[in-house]
């Protein structure tokens, strides 16, 4: 089939999801506008997410260590934190990265305008430009990358500086003597760290009776044993029910089974509660692209909406809300506009909570087993029996693979450890591949590392490993 590159198409919203895929279109030669509110692409992800709380997380670690050091016989002191230089260097790290794209944008000739976007038609955008200007452009393809924003709960909404989402808690204003995070997931267990480290006393409040939902218990155990030790209080099945401003802070009155303290007053409070998808775009009602009720735009898996010349992708279409589930259906999205034979059908999208220990998982998980049904094996290596994480003293972590028990196919992947956000990478591979348990127990890992913990894991499901000892069955 012949390509259709020479397309004028539109992408709203330059995040991962919409710079990626602007870009990938101007590279097969089509004429690309992307239009985005910042002065760069980037989108949340590079100004207000991913990237600035990795930066701050960065400095959490540094911190911690420089404490754990102590029972190695070396001692910094107490950390003097200036905010308004971390806070500087937190913002150079999103300047640069923004600024790299703003280049590569033009060096890619795509029209980049400032501005919001809504529709006059199926194939019309009407921009409302930074100046307030209003320009309306007509467009052969429309790609809508809009993301999605923090989730409200009305009972806690409350007009105060005291009251954070995951923006404001990224600003970075001040350091807070109290932070009280609700929503123990992604979002309130990275920066709840990082306020910890900076000398926050943080509580995290979850309605469910675990922190990260979604993940297999047995690696978050391992960050929840940690993170008790940093966070003034973990407070699981319970609710924030009320939030009332008082002079000295932001009075909070909790519900629950478990609840010890009814109410306590907090510096600032942090919501973490979820994220919305973008779906309300103006005059999307003069299109055929459907919205469901969770607000999530209905794609194929081409990322093409019921209207045809309409495709969407990232946020906006449905979980996960990650940035690189986004860029690779951006790439999905434009090649089937170039009439390519594509599908966006990944076996794993990688999930990676960056706190320390991090916890990562890819595939099949077991809980997600469990709940279908599906019969696995599944190998379990601890990273106590690891030399290299023994000598970076983090013992606690383990990786485990999600097995077929007949065809000894891997799965699934899970982690949890020091720089675990990393090695999944290699778990996500095996299963793109469809690697067999033997494929990762006779592959060569280097010695001393954590990367070796994968092919342990194969020797465990095979009762080969030597670094573990299993008595035999009599
Ligand atoms: P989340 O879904 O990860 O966690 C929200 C948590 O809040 C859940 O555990 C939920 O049970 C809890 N909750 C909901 N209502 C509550 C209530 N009323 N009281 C107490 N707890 C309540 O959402 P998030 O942390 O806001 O992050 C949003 C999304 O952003 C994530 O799902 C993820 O897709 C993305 N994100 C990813 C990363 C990463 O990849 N490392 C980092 C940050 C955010």
């Amino acid at each position: 089939m012949a390509e259709n590159i020479n397309l004028h198409i539109a992408v709203v919203g330059g995040g991962p999801g919409g710079y990626a895929a602007a870009f990938l279109a101007a590279d097969l030669g089509m004429k690309v506008t992307l239009i985005d509110p910042e002065v760069n692409p980037g989108g949340v992800c590079l100004y207000r997410g991913c990237i600035p709380s990795k930066a701050l997380l960065h400095v959490a670690k540094l911190i911690e260590e420089s404490e754990q050091a102590k029972a190695w016989g070396v001692e910094f002191g107490a950390p003097q934190v200036d905010v308004a230089k971390l806070r500087g260097w937190k913002e150079s790290v999103v300047k640069r990265l923004t600024g790299g794209l703003g280049q590569l944008s033009k060096q890619r000739k795509v029209q980049y305008i400032q501005g919001k976007a809504g529709f006059d038609s199926s194939a019309k955008l009407r921009i409302t430009k930074a100046d307030g200007s209003q320009e309306s452009l007509t467009f052969e393809r429309i790609l809508l990358a809009t993301g999605s924003r923090p989730a409200v709960i009305p009972s806690l909404k409350l007009n105060s500086p005291r009251m954070l989402d995951s923006t404001g808690a990224l600003d970075l204003q001040d350091i807070p003597k109290t932070l009280l995070v609700v929503g123990g997931g992604y979002i309130g267990l990275e920066l709840g760290s990082v306020y910890a480290a900076l000398g926050t006393r943080v509580t995290v409040v979850e309605m469910l009776p675990g922190l990260l939902p979604g993940a297999d218990r047995d690696l978050v155990l391992p960050l929840h044993k940690r993170l008790e030790k940093m966070f003034d209080g973990i407070l699981l099945n319970t609710t924030v029910k009320s939030v009332k401003e008082e002079s000295n802070g932001i009075r909070a009155t909790f519900e629950g089974a478990g609840v010890k303290e009814r109410e306590k007053v907090f510096d600032k409070v942090l919501v973490s509660v979820g994220r919305k998808p973008n779906s309300e775009i103006p005059g999307l009602d003069k299109t055929r692209v459907r919205v469901n009720p969770k607000g999530f735009i209905q794609v194929n898996k081409q990322l093409q909406t019921d209207d045809p010349a309409i495709f969407a992708i990232g946020d906006v279409v449905g979980e996960p809300m990650l940035a690189h589930k986004a860029m690779h259906e951006g790439r999905t999205a434009v090649e089937a506009m170039a009439g390519r034979k594509v599908a966006f059908e990944p076996h794993a999208i990688p999930a990676v909570v960056f706190t320390d220990p991090e916890v990562a998982w890819a595939g099949l998980t077991e809980t997600q087993a469990k709940e279908v049904g599906r019969e696995i094996s599944v190998a379990k290596f601890p990273w106590g029996a690891s030399g290299r994480a023994i000598t970076l003293d983090r013992p606690e972590g383990m990786t485990k693979l999600i097995l077929d028990p007949k065809t000894e196919r891997i799965l699934g992947v899970g982690m949890v450890g020091a720089g675990a956000g990393e090695l999944i990478a290699e778990g996500v591979l095996a299963i793109e591949m469809a690697a067999l348990a033997g494929d990762l127990e006779l592959t060569i890992h280097p010695h001393p590392t954590l990367s070796e913990t994968v092919m342990n894991a194969a020797e465990v499901f095979f009762g080969t490993s030597t670094d573990v000892y299993r008595p035999k069955r009599a």
